[in-house]
């Protein structure tokens, strides 16, 4: 049966380092980094993932910024808000929580944000260098993806990497990070014939589609190791796209949800915010 990959446990040492580097940079004479999260409205299920944000980012050593919005804001105000984050040199990084309420233009108000703070890797500009290879700030949860597979010594390059879905989030980054590694990559979408058969070619299977229990042991190559990125809430708890249970009979390793993707996003916003700050305060690190 396979090896669980432990995303609580990367996660925290991910963590752990970005709050060596907060203090180094912080010795080196800099200030710690600034995370302004903005959340609009009171939609529950981003106020508690905004609350988690800020709660690791103070645990890490930085400042947490956040800004809160009226759900009845219009776009005039919530783009100038950005403006004025944007314009501030205490805010290493700006999270504008999606979804915005639906009579925002949330594109029009992520396009605002500089892309040296764009700590989400959201950006025309992040995934336009993401695109051409070039550094820049990358979306969280595909690079913890990234991270995990490095943690756990997955090989990637010249491997077989399917992602099941791609979506500007997640999927579509997820394949380019697996490019950029050397991974002879393969994207299943919503319109793939016969996704199990595509899905038994990978070595490293990522998927992403956002539909429970998509992906069963008839899809896994043996040995293959396997991450799932969904997150559906039942009433008997958190699933995954992923059959747990029957892949796991099948697969090499596999990631468990929760505790497995899920963790690693966060580590890897306040990764980001760190660089972000570095690369601002010119202090090298
Ligand atoms: P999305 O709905 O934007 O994209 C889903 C993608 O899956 C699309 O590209 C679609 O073509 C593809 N798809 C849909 N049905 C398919 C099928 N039958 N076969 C193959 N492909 C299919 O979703 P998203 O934002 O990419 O998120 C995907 C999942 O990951 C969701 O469950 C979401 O909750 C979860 N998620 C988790 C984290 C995390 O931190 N762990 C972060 C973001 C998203």
């Amino acid at each position: 049966t396979a090896e669980l990959i432990d995303g609580t446990a990367v996660a925290r040492l991910v963590r752990e380092d970005v709050a060596k580097g907060v203090a180094e940079l912080v010795a080196a004479g800099g200030t710690p980094p600034g995370l302004a999260t903005v959340l609009i409205g009171d939609d529950p299920a981003s106020e508690v993932y905004v609350r988690n944000k800020r709660r690791l980012c103070v645990t890490a050593g930085m400042a947490d910024l956040h800004r809160h919005l009226p759900g009845d804001v219009d776009q005039d105000t919530a783009a100038a808000l950005v403006d004025e984050l944007a314009a501030d040199p205490a805010v290493s990084g700006i999270l504008l929580q999606l979804p915005t309420p639906a009579h925002l233009d949330s594109e029009a108000l992520l396009a605002r944000i500089p892309a040296a703070k764009d700590v989400d890797g959201l950006t025309v500009a992040n995934a336009g260098l993401l695109a051409q290879g070039r550094p820049g700030l990358r979306p969280c949860t595909p690079s913890g993806v990234i991270e995990l597979l490095d943690r756990y010594d997955v090989p990637l390059s010249g491997v077989e990497a399917v992602v099941v879905g791609r979506s500007v989030l997640v999927g579509k980054p997820m394949a380019q990070l697996l490019l950029e590694r050397n991974a002879t990559v393969t994207i299943c979408h919503s319109r793939t014939r016969d996704l199990a058969e595509v899905c038994r070619r990978a070595d490293v299977l990522v998927v992403a589609a956002g539909i429970p229990g998509l992906v069963g042991a008839d899809g896994v190559k043996p040995g293959a190791t396997v991450i799932d990125v969904g997150i559906h809430r039942g009433e008997d708890g958190l699933h995954g796209d992923v059959d747990t249970a029957a892949v796991a009979e099948v697969a090499g390793r596999i990631t468990p949800v929760p505790g497995g993707v899920g963790p690693m996003t966060i580590a890897m916003l306040l990764a980001n915010t760190l660089t972000a700050a570095i690369a601002q305060q010119g202090l090298g690190g």
